[in-house]
């Protein structure tokens, strides 16, 4: 596939990646295979460390019982990177260290490996921001104790061994505080289908990627591999932009987010403009301040509030309301876990005309929300309307159209989406008399 995009120095925004030539919109833009990854501590149990696949059972290493794999197919071919891993972890039993730890050792054996890397990778990983000037001294801190915990995990392949790796590095990364830096503020979220977070990775090339809180593009996994696709039609030289962070907030908290985690002041026209801010607040405010500030707890206590609040904030919040939408979210999850499918399908339809308001891109969240839309309906045997959720009649922007663009024909969950409609369609077929 010919790259149709380079880098540049964006305006205002340092270095940046533009199209040299027209990206339509739902065209793959790269698609790249992490540096380094791990998967997230809190995952591992569910989440194989080879091919990020979700199982029931995994096997675990026998050596230092962290890491997990579907079968033996995936643990040798993960074994010579799992390998040096494998003994610092063992000598660092019982402690577990972090994900950022874990990644940053992952980076430093990828890079001292015979194999190697590509140059042009380090030389983006080099030019990665570490922002430590910009840091306050609490979270500088927090750094250095991760920083610590990386010398100390890697003493454990041998004693001198810790200096020696470092010359691997780019010499602005050898500095370990220096490269956890690097690595926290420029790993991806590695996500699985339903866009829970499964791990962490490094992709340099795609880290110049500036944020806009309306981008042009989204990033969509398959395994650890990471898909970026346009979901606006994009000219020749015009800038290429993901969002770093949920942009289903408000102004607001979008930009406290950007400045506290990404160091920067976000200056997009929708910051500019506190686009769909008012939308998110419609509503009496003494009613949504509710909402707002509930704090909830276990599924079946956050269901039996949330369904408080969503009747005593009444007709006066409509659904588009930000901690209306966000309540009846949690809902819908605690109806799900608690297996109560009516209730799941009453609050997920309710969601959406919240989600078609504030992805009016194509957006991963609102394709697999209305995937999930679907799927109740079909378990309830509405087939019907589960059908028109999944497909949408006269090309309308349902579950099908969206992810069509976000996820691509290829993509696994579409490859599951297609075959959810095909069943729909024989259901229907059946019940109908001929
Ligand atoms: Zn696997
Ligand atoms: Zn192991
Ligand atoms: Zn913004």
């Amino acid at each position: 596939m010919a790259l149709k995009f380079e880098r540049f120095v964006s305006p205002g925004k340092g270095n940046g990646v533009r199209a040299t030539a027209g990206i339509r919109r739902g065209e793959l833009v790269t698609s790249v295979e992490p540096l380094a990854s791990c998967v997230s501590l809190k995952r591992s149990r569910e989440v194989c460390q080879q091919c990020f696949a979700r199982r029931e059972t995994l096997l675990r290493c026998s050596q230092c019982k962290m890491a997990r794999y579907c079968n033996v197919t995936c643990q040798s071919r993960a074994w010579p990177g799992h390998k040096r891993e494998c003994k610092c972890l063992r000598g660092l039993l019982p402690r577990v260290p972090t994900d950022s730890v874990r990644l940053a050792a992952s980076l430093i054996f990828a890079l001292s490996s015979p194999s190697g890397s590509s140059s042009e990778e380090l030389y983006s990983l080099e030019e990665h921001e570490s922002h430590l000037n910009s840091m306050s001294e609490q979270k500088k801190e927090g750094l250095s104790q991760l920083a610590s915990m990386l010398e100390l995990f890697l003493h454990q392949e041998g004693p001198n061994l810790a200096e020696e790796l470092k010359t691997a590095l780019p010499p602005s990364c050898r500095d370990f505080l220096c490269l956890i830096a690097k690595i926290t503020c420029n790993c991806f979220t590695i996500s699985d289908g339903e866009l829970h977070e499964i791990g962490v990775g490094l992709y340099p090339s795609l880290s110049l990627l500036n944020h806009d809180c309306r981008p042009n593009c989204v990033m969509v996994f398959e395994g650890a591999k990471l898909q970026l696709r346009a979901v606006q039609d994009i000219s020749a030289e015009e800038e290429l932009t993901i969002s770093y962070i949920e942009t289903l907030s408000l102004t607001e908290e979008r930009q406290k987010q950007l400045a506290d985690q990404y160091h920067f002041n976000c200056q997009c026209r929708r910051c500019q403009t506190h686009d769909k801010d008012e939308l998110m607040l419609a509503g009496e405010e003494a009613a949504w301040r509710l909402l707002k500030e509930a704090h909830l707890s276990d599924w079946k206590t956050l269901l039996e509030s949330s369904l408080h609040l969503l009747s005593a904030a009444g007709a006066g919040v409509p659904d588009e309301n930000l901690y209306r939408l966000r309540i009846t979210d949690m809902a819908l999850d605690a109806a799900i876990h608690l297996q109560l499918w009516d209730e799941a399908l009453k609050y997920s339809l309710k969601t959406l005309p919240g989600y078609r308001q504030y992805y009016p891109d194509p957006h991963p969240v609102h394709g697999v929300q209305l995937m999930r839309v679907g799927k109740l309906q079909h378990y309830l045997e509405n087939i019907k309307d589960a059908l028109d959720t999944f497909k949408g009649t006269r090309g309308e922007m349902l579950a099908y159209n969206i992810m069509k663009l976000t996820h691509g024909d290829d993509h696994p969950l579409m490859v599951d989406l297609k075959m959810k409609m095909e069943e729909c369609r024989c259901e229907m077929d059946q019940q109908s008399p001929h």
